[in-house]
């Protein structure tokens, strides 16, 4: 039984940083853990501008400089935080012209656009209601620029089941993009169901330039769960994010994808952190936090598949896959983790007195991260 996994540092290709207060309390977890992190946009008012990308990128800087000068973290810690890299994204609305493209584009800031279908999820209500009809132009621009679209991949039409949604958004909005825009790079964010598998499996085309035009990325929590998790002995609204935990069939679908070696799947916790009140409440937030632990937990699902004896199709999946979609160079470095006990809290501090419950509080993992580097 393996008892250490070493890999090159791994990367976030889908995290949610809030901005602020929040963003000073969750910033460190990600920047200890991870080299480089895809941000969304989701803000309020989002970030629909190079400028506005530019200026969060400094308010993330400045908000892990403070964390350094805490006092709460290690000098090897601070060293670790303090190469810690946000990867910029624009949140596309009606209103995002073919021109900001092409300055994102040459920005080398922004290296991604966000679609959210309007209402689908947590601050999406600036979101795009027609993608085709609407933003014809701008996907034209991306496709020519090579800038990816990451995709909130759900419809929102409340007749549709919401366990459907994704299934239904491979047929209505995947397969048309893939033929309206050939040459458009995406990323199928946070899937959780088997169409989703399939569809991202089946199109391994590469562009001119080589890369790989379609990719998806996958959270620990729908690597771990099924829909179960969610009624389990009662209503549990830590366990309740978008898209939705699905059935069993799905998460193997999901466990299979991310261990396949396969260079279309990577990390992506999409951990969003939503403050303890705000979660147990009668109209709940979507959301799960798991930054801190989502590393152990990557590993807790390929120990579930056998296939981590062998670390390869580990760091693929964490630290291989999502750099080469990007265009980005592997981390230099080594990330290790140890087969020892690492407890999760049933709280850690937040903006609020209610502080925030980490997906999985009170448990303990198996695995410790026990080197950063
Ligand atoms: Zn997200």
């Amino acid at each position: 039984m393996i008892q250490t996994i070493q890999i090159a540092p791994p990367d976030d290709w889908h995290l949610h940083l809030r901005d602020g207060e929040a963003l000073e309390h969750v910033v460190a977890a990600t920047a200890l853990n991870f080299r480089r992190a895809i941000v969304m946009p989701n803000l309020k008012p989002p970030v629909t501008t190079v400028e506005q990308a530019i200026a969060y990128k400094g308010r993330i800087h400045a908000a892990v400089e403070k964390a350094c000068a805490s006092g709460t973290y290690s000098p090897e810690q601070q060293a670790v935080m303090a190469k810690f890299e946000p990867l910029m994204v624009l949140y596309l609305t009606g209103a995002t012209s073919p021109s900001e493209i092409e300055k994102a584009a040459l920005s080398g800031v922004v290296k991604a656009v966000k679609l959210y279908p309007a209402g689908a999820t947590t601050n999406s209500d600036a979101g795009v209601s027609d993608l085709l009809g609407q933003c014809g132009e701008v996907l034209k621009a991306m496709e020519v620029c090579g800038l990816p679209l990451l995709v909130h991949g759900e419809v929102t039409d409340p007749n549709v089941d919401v366990f459907d949604r994704e299934a239904a958004f491979v047929d209505s909005v995947m397969k048309p993009l893939r033929k309206q825009f050939p040459n458009l790079r995406v990323v199928f964010e946070h899937i959780t169901t088997k169409q989703a598998v399939d569809f991202v499996t089946e199109h391994s085309a590469r562009d001119s330039q080589g890369r790989l035009l379609l990719a998806a990325t996958i959270t620990p929590q729908h690597l771990l769960y099924n829909r179960n998790a969610i009624f389990k002995g009662g209503l549990q609204p830590h366990w309740y994010c978008l898209p939705v935990l699905k059935r069993e069939v799905h998460r193997q679908a999901l466990l299979k994808a991310a261990t396949s070696g396969l260079p279309q799947f990577f990390l992506g916790t999409d951990s969003a952190p939503h403050a303890k009140h705000l979660k147990e409440m009668s109209c709940g937030c979507a959301g799960c936090y798991s930054a801190p632990y989502a590393m152990p937990m990557y590993a807790e699902a390929f120990e579930q598949m056998g296939a981590l004896e062998d670390s390869r199709l580990f760091e693929q999946f964490c630290s291989l896959n999502g750099p080469a979609f990007y265009g980005l160079p592997v981390n230099e470095g080594i990330y290790e983790l140890k087969r020892e006990p690492m407890e999760i809290p049933e709280r850690l501090p937040f903006v609020t007195d209610s502080g925030i419950v980490p997906l999985r509080a009170g448990e303990t993992l198996d695995w410790t991260v026990t080197r950063l580097s």
